[in-house]
């Protein structure tokens, strides 16, 4: 069809699969296996569905201020979208506006090269290097932004902040993105390093640390200028993201700091547990620092062992991809399924 010659084509991400059965233990997504705060549960019980006659607020006022609190920054540094993936996406099309390519690890999350695409940036991507860490000093190249994981997916691991401030430090002339969807659970955040440099923007979510994948909450914070611009272009595209019951229990969550200790703790004791046990059982995986494991067994091949464990009704990520297609990514979930996972990886390997 002629009119075909018009169309935008692109490749798609491709999502981790969300199986319908139910009775499964689903380490695929990096969800948590806990429920959100307590008073979530309580708000959405009471939630006044009248109010869903009217279009949201569409500053996102409830979860910025929330959010603006509990890190200790100004509304004004702060910007909410449906999940990171918004955010991100939205930061692609405001900051990354240069004929340069844009920088980032060649084994990261694979939905900036499809972001790229769609929005016809130039790219390039720079290889891990052999420890799978971040070739700090490929990331001083001439570019027209840039942007990482920290602590990086599908790998789990955490640059330390020395490293991302001399990522930043050597590319003040473009925006520097740290996406951070994974730092709740023992990395540590850019943020301080805010006061210091105006281009810096840092991607955080609600989708794993505080159990709310499915509201759909990510946020931005960086100075009030780059959050100015994001707002522009969100404006420019859509005025009302986040949905009303995410804009008031995503601020309510927000508020429960014990909770979000305890769940955080919680998971990073699993995952210590998961990384001995594994290591037993003849895995190796870089260091993670996040709520997943990504792991390559010493004999027997990755894709094997997802399709044996899925046959038990054990979903873990795969992706038959060059450079990561002997490796799982295995989300921490519960102890308990943590030892069911366990348990069937002995039988198969054993
Ligand atoms: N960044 C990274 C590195 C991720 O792994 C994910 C999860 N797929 C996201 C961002 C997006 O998460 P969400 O849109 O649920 O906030």
């Amino acid at each position: 069809m002629v009119w075909e010659n018009n169309v935008r084509k692109v490749v798609p991400y491709v999502a981790g699969e969300q199986p319908k059965k139910k009775e499964i233990i689903k380490l695929n997504t990096n969800e948590c296996p806990y429920p959100p705060a307590p008073a979530v549960a309580k708000l959405s019980a009471q939630m006044d569905t009248n109010s869903f006659r009217l279009y949201p607020d569409q500053n996102n006022e409830s979860i910025v201020n929330a959010l603006a609190e509990y890190y200790g920054v100004k509304p004004t540094q702060v910007f909410a979208g449906v999940g990171s993936d918004d955010v991100l996406s939205l930061s692609f099309l405001t900051f990354f506006n240069s004929d340069k390519p844009i920088l980032f690890p060649d084994v990261t999350y694979s939905f900036y090269d499809v972001w790229a695409d769609l929005y016809r940036i130039p790219y390039k991507t720079v290889p891990l290097l052999d420890d799978w860490s971040i070739d700090v000093e490929g990331m001083k190249q001439e570019n027209g932004g840039v942007i990482f994981p920290n602590p990086n997916a599908p790998t789990g691991l955490f640059t330390p902040l020395d490293k991302v401030e001399e990522i930043i430090e050597a590319n003040r002339d473009v925006v520097v993105i740290v996406d951070e969807a994974y730092i709740d659970f023992g990395g540590e955040s850019a943020l301080p390093l805010l006061e210091k440099y105006d281009n810096l923007l840092i991607v955080q979510t609600f989708s794993k640390s505080r159990a709310m994948a499915g509201m759909r909450i990510g946020f931005a914070i960086g100075n009030e200028k780059i959050i100015k611009y994001l707002n522009d272009v969100k404006f420019s595209f859509n005025s009302y993201t986040l949905n009303m019951p995410s804009q008031i229990l995503g601020a309510l969550a927000v508020k429960d700091d014990a909770y979000f200790k305890d769940i955080t703790g919680k998971i990073i004791a699993t995952r210590e547990w998961t990384k001995k046990e594994l290591t037993g059982l003849g895995f190796t995986f870089p260091d993670s620092k996040a709520n997943f494991i990504f792991a390559s067994h010493k004999s027997v091949p990755a894709k094997d062992i997802y399709n044996y464990l899925r046959g038990q009704n054990i979903f873990v990520r795969f992706w038959d991809k060059e450079r990561i297609n002997n490796s799982l990514r295995i989300t921490i979930g519960t102890d308990e399924q943590m030892r069911t996972l366990i348990a069937a990886l002995e039988v198969f390997l054993g």
